[in-house]
């Protein structure tokens, strides 16, 4: 007799498009002298010898975007049953009139933002910079 029972491969967890960089992280994009992001369109991941080269400098995720599986409650930016990073970034950008073409991206399929929000998401993404904190100015010794 056939078995019956059919086994379902899960659904891919979503991606977060501002993630951190860490070996196996996708290399989303690269950020541009105006401050704007380069997406690009081919899935590239990330080893440790591009971990540790980029850490040298400014943090990395000043300097690119990188996307990893969405940790949900694992992330203080999980509000419960989203992100609230693009949830933000629209509310404070309520005219923010993207490109007229999506730009490229190598996850849009599996992105937190896009399954969320959609295009929308998209229009703002090339704005947006995981780390906006200033640099710690060194500590003189007394
Ligand atoms: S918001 Fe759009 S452009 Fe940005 S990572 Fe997600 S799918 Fe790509």
């Amino acid at each position: 007799m056939e078995n019956s029972v059919h086994q379902t491969a899960s659904p891919p967890t979503p991606l977060c498009p501002s993630a951190r960089c860490e070996p196996g992280a996708i290399l989303l994009g690269v950020i541009q002298a105006d401050g704007s992001v380069a997406m690009l369109a081919q899935k590239q991941r990330v080893d440790e010898f591009f971990v540790k080269l980029a850490h040298e400098g400014r943090t990395p995720e000043k300097r690119f975007r990188f996307a990893d599986s969405c940790l949900k409650s694992g992330c203080q930016q999980w509000t419960g049953n989203r992100c609230g990073v693009i949830d933000r970034v629209l509310a404070d950008n309520p005219d923010y009139v993207g490109a007229a073409e999506l730009p490229a991206c190598s996850i849009r399929s599996d992105c937190r933002w896009h399954q969320q929000i959609g295009a929308q998401a998209c229009g703002v993404c090339p704005l947006i910079v995981t780390d906006l904190t200033e640099p710690v100015p060194p500590v003189c010794p007394a």
